[in-house]
């Protein structure tokens, strides 16, 4: 890969130096493949500090931030009242082995977003919440196999690191070596999109799916919105099979509508799946739904879950003071009429230079592709202009921009985002765009 860094070049010393010391510890310098700036060339920027929609790197490069940790910043970095809950909350010490009112509080919080989810556990993160979904989707069907979607993401989770999204996407790794075959098995996939693919699917193994899993919004193999009646339509089929219907709304809760996809489309999944936001940036998943369901979960059923920091009383009080924000202040409206806006000088600068573009959001999760569009599944979105994505990426973060490292993943707004800022972005990705096409 050729692209280089151009404007911080000379100022990227002390990231530079840190990433050699990272690799020599770390495999690939990173705790998160995305992190590593593989699929688009170059090192990574390490953060020294971030506040509101602003990150800065140990070689004081200030950006203007739309990955917001890939996800949970949706008030943007080091808000004042979530730092206070997480100060206050230290205070009263780290971690307890023993269940605490702040947990009671958070999975009532969370079942006022989501009246789908009658009863909630609380695990550490988004791989752990769609995991354990998943399992008890089997535990509870008495059936094997479960139906996934090209492209989507769930986590690292064995079962689902069959045609992933995500990083998974974005190094084209298939498949995952240290899967056993005869768990990948069980996975089947169908197109994003597509019901005929999935009406097959449940004819060639009647009986025999747990549950079927999506992202509702697709947000890891860059922006997919569904198509008008998708949704619904499986939630007829599963209802038809008995299998269960699991939204994947670790991404899409609490982001695209208070009540996340099922609010926004207005579909009842059996199950759902949360994190990133639900714990204000502390490590937070959760998995809830049918109470006849969740009542399978150890210690009322036998389908056994546990985690010794589960609830964790730092991570139950930043996600409570985020959702309170969330809840009491509505900033919904507001989020979404700054990321049309975004999208809107996005596509008109592609428009400007004569370079396809397509792209969406809904609420303050968006994203573009570098094609003509429309882009309905992965394999319409493979076909956008990847390497010059690739420039466009890194001339925006010279000039002050961090969009995700790959042509694959949604972006995200926060309340912190400024009308300035956003118009400030619009104006410094018109000049990216221009360098790249250059
Ligand atoms: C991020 C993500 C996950 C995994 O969550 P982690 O907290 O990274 O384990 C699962 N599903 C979706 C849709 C995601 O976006």
């Amino acid at each position: 890969m050729s692209v280089t860094p151009a404007a911080r070049e000379g100022n990227n010393a002390a990231s530079a130096a840190l990433f050699r010391r990272a690799c020599e510890v770390i495999p690939g310098g990173v705790n998160s493949p995305v992190r590593a700036f593989r699929a688009v060339g170059g090192e990574p920027f390490f953060v020294d500090r971030a506040a509101g929609s602003r990150i800065w790197d140990v070689d004081g490069n200030e950006y203007i931030d739309y990955v917001l940790s890939w996800g949970p910043m949706i008030l943007g970095h080091a808000h004042p009242a979530v730092i206070q809950a997480i100060t206050e909350a230290a205070g009263r010490g780290t971690s307890y082995g023993a269940p605490t009112e702040a947990e009671v509080q958070l999975a009532e919080a969370v079942r006022e977003f989501f009246p789908s989810m009658e009863r909630i556990r609380l695990v550490n993160s988004g791989t752990e919440a769609t995991m354990s979904a998943v399992r008890l989707a089997r535990g509870f069907t008495g059936r094997e196999m479960m139906l996934k979607f090209e492209g989507h993401y769930h986590g690292h989770g064995d079962s689902f690191l069959v045609k992933a999204g995500s990083g998974v996407a974005t190094l084209g790794l298939p498949n995952s070596p240290g899967v056993p075959a005869d768990l990948s098995k069980l996975t089947l996939t169908a197109p994003f999109n597509d019901l005929e693919a999935v009406e097959t699917a449940f004819r060639a193994h009647p009986g025999k799916i747990a549950c079927v899993i999506l992202e509702p919004v697709v947000g890891n193999a860059g922006f997919l919105p569904p198509d008008e009646g998708f949704l619904h339509g499986l939630r007829r089929i599963t209802e038809e099979h008995g299998t269960l219907l699991i939204f994947d709304e670790v991404m899409t809760g609490f982001r695209v509508a208070p009540g996340g996809a099922q609010e926004l489309f207005g579909i009842r999944p059996d199950l759902t799946t949360l994190g990133k936001v639900i714990g204000g940036g502390l490590p937070v998943g959760a998995y809830g739904g049918r109470a006849d369901v969740m009542d399978h979960v150890a210690p009322v059923g036998p389908v056994y879950q546990a985690g010794t920091l589960s609830g964790n009383p730092l991570a139950m009080a930043a996600g409570l003071a985020q959702l309170k924000i969330l809840r009491e202040e509505n900033p919904y409206p507001e989020l979404q009429r700054k990321t049309k806006r975004l999208v809107e000088g996005l596509l008109a600068n592609g428009a400007e230079m004569g370079v396809p573009m397509c792209g969406g959001s809904y609420g303050s999760m968006w994203g573009v592709f570098l094609a003509a569009g429309p882009v309905r599944t992965f394999e319409d979105a493979k076909g956008s202009d990847v390497d010059t994505f690739r420039r466009f990426f890194h001339a925006a973060l010279q000039r002050g921009v961090f969009f995700a490292p790959s042509a694959f993943e949604a972006g995200f707004l926060s309340t912190a985002h400024t009308d300035q800022d956003v118009e400030e972005t619009i104006s410094r990705a018109r000049d990216a765009l221009r360098f790249a096409l250059a």
